[in-house]
């Protein structure tokens, strides 16, 4: 068994502080006109809200600005992470769940996450999460277009087959899709699931509600992880 988390909203919460360092991290570097408000995060992928943030603002996406911009963002970041007055919680159950999967010998614990890799880790640190838990990652620049026909932008649909991979790299041998299961908190958490055979664990601890999740297809929609018994029976009684 593969089960790969998302992070922002499904196992963690940090208050904006990703939103809040990004919109900082452009106004330093191409002025006020830089803005995040517009923009929708839930269940994107970094170089996605990139794009979308520097079309806005009108700034080119160059390799270079985008490179910029990628290690202010991490540097403000880690400042409002750092700051004892942002908000942090770990969402209930988590904790549990992840203990109990780090201590089955049948599970592969791994993030699937649109965060960049160095974001996406200082985040899970700052709420008491070991990166190094997870023993498979694929972040947001792990799509890199194609998915959905030539010359298709990145997507989140192309993430769970980066696990796939990785699972293969990890064990030397493949792991089914439908031994996969991704947990999320948006539709495209659970559309890039379905998109590649996965099972779809959805909670409803960000922006959507169980019937929206449901609706987007998802195998399983639960308010949230707190109770383990039921989740750690869910998952493994399909195996
Ligand atoms: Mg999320």
């Amino acid at each position: 068994m593969l089960i790969l988390f998302d992070i922002d909203q499904t196992m963690i919460t940090t208050s904006g502080a990703g939103r809040a360092a990004m919109e900082l991290a452009g106004r330093e570097l191409f002025g006020d006109r830089f803005s995040a408000q517009p923009i929708d995060f839930a269940g994107s992928i970094d170089p996605i809200v990139v794009a979308r943030l520097f079309a806005h603002a009108g700034v080119s996406h160059t390799a270079d600005n985008v490179a910029a911009f990628r290690r202010r963002y991490a540097a403000r970041l880690d400042e409002r992470l750092a700051d004892p007055s942002t908000g942090r919680t770990v969402l209930p159950g988590v904790l549990d769940l992840l203990a109990r999967l780090r201590a089955d010998a049948d599970a592969t614990l791994g993030v699937l996450s649109g965060n960049y890799g160095e974001t996406g880790r200082a985040k899970l640190a700052a709420c008491g999460i070991d990166p190094d838990w997870f023993r498979i990652a694929v972040w947001g620049d792990d799509a890199v277009g194609g998915f959905h026909g030539p010359g298709s932008p990145p997507s989140r649909d192309e993430l769970p087959r980066v696990g796939l991979a990785r699972y293969r790299q990890l064990h030397g041998r493949d792991i089914e899709a439908k031994r996969t299961i991704v947990i999320g908190d948006t539709p495209h958490d659970v559309r890039c699931a379905l998109a590649n055979g996965c099972r779809s664990l959805a909670v409803s601890t960000g922006a959507f509600d169980a019937a929206a999740l449901a609706a987007a297809g998802a195998h399983r929609a639960l308010p949230n992880l707190s109770n383990v018994d039921d989740v750690l029976s869910w998952m493994f009684n399909a195996r």
